[in-house]
């Protein structure tokens, strides 16, 4: 099932247009987005009996499909290649940041370039479906709804103007392009073996798989709820692999003008341009 967020209105992708889901479930649900997050298995279980789509797909007017998270957790340095081409260690535990949440945007929308170190991140991003408190990672993936794609864009001089501020230097306006839709976990064969990819200009810079993450999907739950319980509609930026921009001899960064493609295997893929 896949779940987007279409003009402010959650909606049901189906192959030949969109279910709408305040139409579908008779006003119980919906139009928010976030409200189908607090009731997934409710969404799920609709999404198994509709048949028909109440409109088109209209893919530009596609918004983040997790607008509004009470939290946002991303992680750091969680590919071991990742790590190293920036020069440093695999922690031994998640190394965690948050993103603020208004800086989450849509698949389309645009990159706003501040500066000259702007840097793309591709991420699998999983989305919290169930409320996880002190769970195990034998039980991890039972909490979460469904997995998107996001890109970690990152300011990297902002990132480590105060000695490390991750959190603000990811948070600039639009730096957390989220979408096209969140897919049930149900759809995947093996949803911890992924391929995840971005190109700049059509240009291929980062290409890798979710098993070579560090802590898995599982895993982060495990780490993360052991601290603080996670919530439904929560998201994990899962850490991004290597080929970022400022791991490259000589670095590189995003332009205004260019075009930012992100993809992950079994969710699509979003486009961003940079202005
Ligand atoms: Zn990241």
């Amino acid at each position: 099932m896949r779940f987007a967020n279409q003009a402010g209105r959650g909606v049901i992708v189906l192959d030949d247009g969109v279910a709408d889901l305040e139409a579908v479930s008779g006003g119980r649900l919906g139009p928010d987005p976030m409200a189908a997050l607090q009731n997934w298995d409710e969404v799920v279980q609709l999404a198994a009996s509709v048949d028909r789509a109440t409109g088109p797909l209209d893919e530009g007017s596609l918004g983040c499909p997790v607008p509004r998270p009470r939290q946002v957790f991303a992680i750091g340095l969680n590919y071991a290649a990742h790590a190293a081409e920036t020069g440093k260690a695999v922690p031994e535990v998640p190394a965690t940041f948050t993103k603020f949440p208004a800086s989450l945007a849509g698949p389309h929308d645009e990159i706003e370039v501040v500066g000259e170190t702007v840097d793309w991140e591709v991420e699998l991003v999983a989305v919290v479906g169930r409320r996880a408190d002190r769970v195990a990672a034998s039980e991890g993936w039972g909490h979460i709804a469904g997995l998107t794609i996001g890109q970690d864009v990152t300011d990297r001089t902002l990132q480590v103007a105060a000695g490390a501020q991750f959190s603000l230097g990811k948070s600039r306006r639009g730096f957390g392009p989220m979408g096209p839709w969140v897919v049930s976990t149900d759809e995947f064969d093996d949803p911890d073996d992924l391929a995840l990819g971005c190109s700049v200009d059509g240009e291929t810079v980062q290409d890798s798989r979710t098993s070579d993450m560090v802590f898995s999907v599982p895993q982060l739950v495990a780490e993360l709820s052991a601290v603080v319980p996670l919530l439904p509609g929560d998201v994990i930026f899962t850490g991004t692999p290597a080929g970022v921009g400022v791991g490259r001899t000589p670095p590189r960064f995003l332009a205004p003008g260019n075009v930012l493609e992100t993809w992950i295997e079994g969710i699509g893929e979003m486009r961003n341009p940079c202005v």
